[in-house]
């Protein structure tokens, strides 16, 4: 007899019960239902169709943007036992069409892709022969926040969808605000899918926002976070030359960050990843290319050392601390000049129909030559040099999905196959996006400036409504004071370790007195300058060596001892 759900996740995954909306999710996909799942990074998202893929008849592809996470995710089925797979570019060509000839054999429930696989007319018939049970498409918010990453493949996906036939679908995201729902939805074809939401409540983040003046003050706040934080965490700048400047100045000052970033090569990313992964303290300088598919669970802290460009964007990247619900601090710091250059980053994810026609204009005047060209040479042509300037690849991408161009710049084979039809440019391009990329920038600039609880706008952007102030934001309670009660401050090493009496209880015999030192939390040296002796305990108002703040302690709720 077939097994129920709860069986295959006990006897396939190993877990013994479902979490939040999985049962319900994986009866409506087994329903045949399409979905829209939205649930935080590290919610369990995978398993809404993993378990799926299993109880179904025929295969279930899943549509994943990067090779790394995929193979990652691969090897953690496969170590289960389940028949999962991927094709991608990382193998070389004998073993790829080994895999497809297994998987049209039948011998896997998962094969993992990235669209682009797509373009590939032998993997595309492949596809169309085998029986399709499931289309999962994963971080289906790529659909819509080209930026950077710009994959015009992934606009496809509802056409590949359209090409095998339809199947049942699952696309799945951490973030997504109402409107962006109604895009995915739209661009994959489910204008029915039913909307799994769990909200976004993550009460164990303190949000908050710091603003400075100056690049030095953000320096110096970043440089004071990371001192008395220790980490695991992670400090996200925008510009790479700013990521250096914060290294050097972390370097001065004895620590030893890990940086990440796109100039990096990818063998030298993956080794940043994996001392992270592998680390309990260490700090990551990164951009914003760190953290899809983190999955780390003891994340103290994510500063935002820039502004980053929409509320998707900034919820995604705090949802990868504290996934183990502990408390964990997430801080953007907000510099006005900031947002100039996110302004530009939008100039520079937007190219205007404008544009691409006059790179279809420079290809065609390169006639014979078009082979021996590149991208930097329409950049060169037609835009002022810049690295993040990322719309000649862009226009080319756009060009290529359109089958006006095949092949590659990099491989000299790059051809013109049709012309670009009168006022075809208008509709390749999607004007509409800029505006709403500077938007979403005015929204997230909206929640920084707000003077109420920084949830409650977080959450009312994304269509949640909150009664009460949260409690757990720099609104609502002092960030600062927040960081002092933290427990997980003392895990941080240096310092001596306090004795166990010293821990947590007070000696009357021994009473604390005005003038002495003492550390609290194993991090903060201060002087005593009062002493409350209460029916509740002994409270102190004591002044911080570090920041010359006072502040009032319990003893009986912080970890402290004398200094001698
Ligand atoms: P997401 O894709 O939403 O970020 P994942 O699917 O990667 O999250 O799941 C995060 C973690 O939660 C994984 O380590 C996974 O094994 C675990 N998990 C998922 N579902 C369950 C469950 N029902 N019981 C216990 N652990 C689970
Ligand atoms: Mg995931």
């Amino acid at each position: 007899m077939a097994q129920s759900a709860l069986q295959v996740l006990e006897s396939q995954f190993g877990h013994t019960s479902f979490q939040g909306m999985q049962e319900e999710i994986i009866s409506c996909v087994l329903r045949g239902e399409d979905t829209l799942i939205i649930m935080p990074t590290g919610g369990g998202k995978s398993l809404c169709y993993q378990l799926p893929a299993l109880m179904l008849p025929h295969l279930t592809i899943v549509i994943s943007p990067l090779i790394a996470l995929m193979k990652d995710q691969v090897d953690a089925l496969q170590k289960k036992g389940i028949p999962a797979t991927y094709i991608n570019s990382s193998l070389d060509k004998g073993e790829r069409e080994l895999r497809l000839l297994d998987v049209v054999n039948g011998k896997y429930k998962l094969l993992y892709v990235t669209p682009e696989r797509f373009r590939k007319k032998e993997f595309v018939s492949a596809m169309k022969g085998v029986g399709i049970s499931l289309l999962a498409v994963d971080e289906a918010h790529c659909i819509t926040s080209w930026g950077h990453d710009f994959r015009p493949e992934y606009g496809r996906v509802g056409v590949i969808r359209e090409t095998l036939g339809n199947p049942v679908t699952i696309a799945l995201t951490a973030t997504a605000a109402p409107e962006t729902q109604v895009e995915i939805k739209r661009s994959l074809g489910i204008e029915d899918a039913k909307l799994f939401h769990s909200g976004i409540e993550r009460p164990n983040l303190h949000l908050s926002v710091h603003q400075v003046f100056d690049g030095e003050e953000r320096l110096e706040r970043i440089v004071s976070l990371v001192d008395r934080l220790g980490g695991p965490g992670i400090v996200y700048m925008s510009l790479i030359r700013d990521l250096r400047v914060l290294e050097d100045e972390l370097l001065r000052r004895g620590k030893t960050p890990l940086v990440y970033h796109g100039g990096l090569s990818a063998h030298e990313r993956r080794q940043m990843q994996d001392r992270f992964f592998a680390s309990t303290d260490a700090v990551v300088l990164a951009t914003n290319a760190f953290g899809m598919g983190v999955d780390k669970a003891d994340i103290r802290f994510i500063i935002h050392g820039q502004i980053p460009g929409s509320p998707e964007a900034y919820y995604q990247e705090i949802g990868r601390a504290g996934r183990d619900g502990k408390p964990s601090l997430c801080e953007l710091i907000y510099f006005a000049e900031d947002l100039m250059i996110r302004k530009q980053f939008i100039e520079w994810a937007n190219p205007t129909p404008d544009f691409l026609r006059s790179v279809y204009d420079l290809m065609v005047s390169w006639g014979e030559n078009l082979y021996a060209h590149d991208l930097e040479d329409i950049a060169s042509t037609l835009l002022l040099k810049n690295r993040r300037d990322g719309r000649a690849g862009m226009v080319v991408g756009l060009l290529r999905a359109a089958d006006i161009i095949v092949g590659d710049f990099d491989r000299g084979n790059l051809e013109i196959v049709r012309p670009l039809r009168d006022h075809e440019e208008d509709q390749l391009i999607d004007v509409s996006k800029r505006e709403r990329d500077l938007t979403r920038l005015l929204d997230l600039l909206k929640f920084v400036q707000a003077d109420s609880c920084r949830r409650q706008r977080l959450f009312g952007y994304f269509g949640f409504n909150l009664d009460e102030g949260c409690g757990n934001c720099d609104i609502c309670v002092s960030t600062d004071d927040w960081i002092a009660a933290q427990p997980f401050i003392e895990n941080i090493s240096g310092g001596d370790a306090p004795s166990e009496e010293a821990c947590g209880e007070f000696h009357d015999d021994a009473p604390v007195r005005r003038g002495e030192w003492l550390l609290i939390n194993r991090r903060h040296h201060v002087v005593v300058k009062k002493v409350e002796h209460g029916e509740s305990g002994t409270f102190i108002e004591a002044e911080s060596a570090g920041d010359l703040e006072i502040r009032r302690y319990d003893l009986s709720r912080v970890r402290w001892r004398r200094i001698q």
